[in-house]
């Protein structure tokens, strides 16, 4: 069984938390934390346009490499691409030596593209939700459950810093589950392509694509295998997959246990397997970075090749035609 920590000393926070990027995690982040009574500042780019959303909350701002010097605490919430450049150039040389990095998610550490100096913690708190439900959540008195990992323990209470940190931000109120940085690092990758993103958009095509080849209208493709996931994914979530098939008819029951094992078959796990290995090999990382570095040849070709098509098309069709709240459903938006 997991560990899951509640709770957690926010006193341990005594100096000052530098938050590096104001956007979905940053600004929940260093709103929390001030809220929690921690001290916080603000560091971000020369005329970013998020310095003045900071400012207006009320947050003290400076650059990256003002906020970091001094820092007990020093989290790095800009993206993931940038992470690597913004740490060498504008963290690292300003960094005291004994101050905490935390992140809030693995990917640059795990992989070896940060590589932190002996002295300092490295640890991370990776809330489970994006950052304006982290601070609706922390408002209202509740919050998201969290991830939290140790890579680096020179201080001997990193884990402790970690959970003081997660509870300053709300995490601790729900509970927060003791990962490593592989584990969380690996496990999002592989959700992201082979279920989550990857996996349900290639399912969604090929079921759109094989009806409409067959000479069904597009419409009606649409709202069977798009539009109606939303109301079998809401079941699923709400009670799991005995919930779903008990408010299910008995005909798409039958169906679904006869042919959803003929659909996702062994070769389909084994191909899942291969993207894990890929994972935990670094190749995804590795093709990943270079892409990146050489200024995103491949990955804009393949935004160009994905983009529109008959199903967007008949989406926003179907969308204008329904008003926002009409024909699609509650949530034309998707799945939250
Ligand atoms: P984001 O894209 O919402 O915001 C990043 C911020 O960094 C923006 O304010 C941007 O202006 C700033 N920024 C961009 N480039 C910069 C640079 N070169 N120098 C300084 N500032 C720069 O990012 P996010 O989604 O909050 O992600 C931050 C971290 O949190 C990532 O490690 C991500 O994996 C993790 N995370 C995100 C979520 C989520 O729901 N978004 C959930 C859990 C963990
Ligand atoms: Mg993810």
């Amino acid at each position: 069984m997991a560990t899951i920590h509640r709770g957690g000393n926010v006193d341990l926070l005594s100096g000052k938390v530098a938050v590096i990027g104001y956007g979905s995690q940053g600004h929940a982040h260093a709103l929390n934390l001030r809220d929690s009574g921690i001290e916080v500042e603000v560091g971000v780019r020369a005329g970013s346009p998020s310095a003045d959303a900071a400012e207006d909350a009320g947050l003290a701002v400076s650059t990256v490499g003002d906020a970091t010097r001094g820092a007990q605490v020093v989290a790095v919430l800009v993206p993931d691409h940038v992470q690597k450049g913004v740490y060498e150039q504008e963290i690292a040389p300003n960094l005291e030596p004994d101050s905490a990095l935390l992140f809030a998610h693995g990917l640059n550490i795990h992989f070896g593209r940060i590589v932190p100096a002996a002295g300092h913690d490295v640890v991370m708190v990776a809330p489970k939700a994006p950052g304006h439900r982290v601070r609706e959540l922390y408002e209202s008195g509740a919050g998201t459950p969290g991830l939290v990992a140790v890579h680096q323990d020179s201080s001997g209470g990193a884990l402790e810093l970690a959970l003081a940190y997660g509870t300053a931000i709300g995490c601790g109120r729900v509970g927060l589950l003791e990962t490593t940085f592989a584990e969380e690092t690996e496990s999002d990758l592989f959700g992201e392509q082979a279920v989550l993103c990857g996996g349900v958009t290639s399912l969604i095509k090929a079921g759109f694509e094989t009806l409409v080849e067959a000479g069904y209208q597009p419409e009606i493709a649409y709202y069977e295998c798009l539009n109606e996931l939303k109301l079998i994914v809401d079941l699923i979530y709400e009670g799991g997959f005995e919930y779903m098939r008990y408010s299910i008819s008995d005909v798409a029951e039958y169906g679904d246990l006869t042919r959803g094992p003929r659909v996702v078959d062994e070769r389909v796990k084994e191909t899942m397997r291969t993207l894990l290995d890929e994972i935990r090999s670094g190749a995804f990382a590795r093709e990943l970075f270079a892409d990146d570095e050489a200024g995103r040849p491949k990955f804009e070709e393949l935004r160009r090749k994905n983009a529109g098509g008959q199903l967007e098309q008949v989406g926003s069709e179907l969308r204008a035609l329904a008003g926002k709240e009409g024909l699609l459903g509650a949530d034309v938006h998707g799945v939250g």
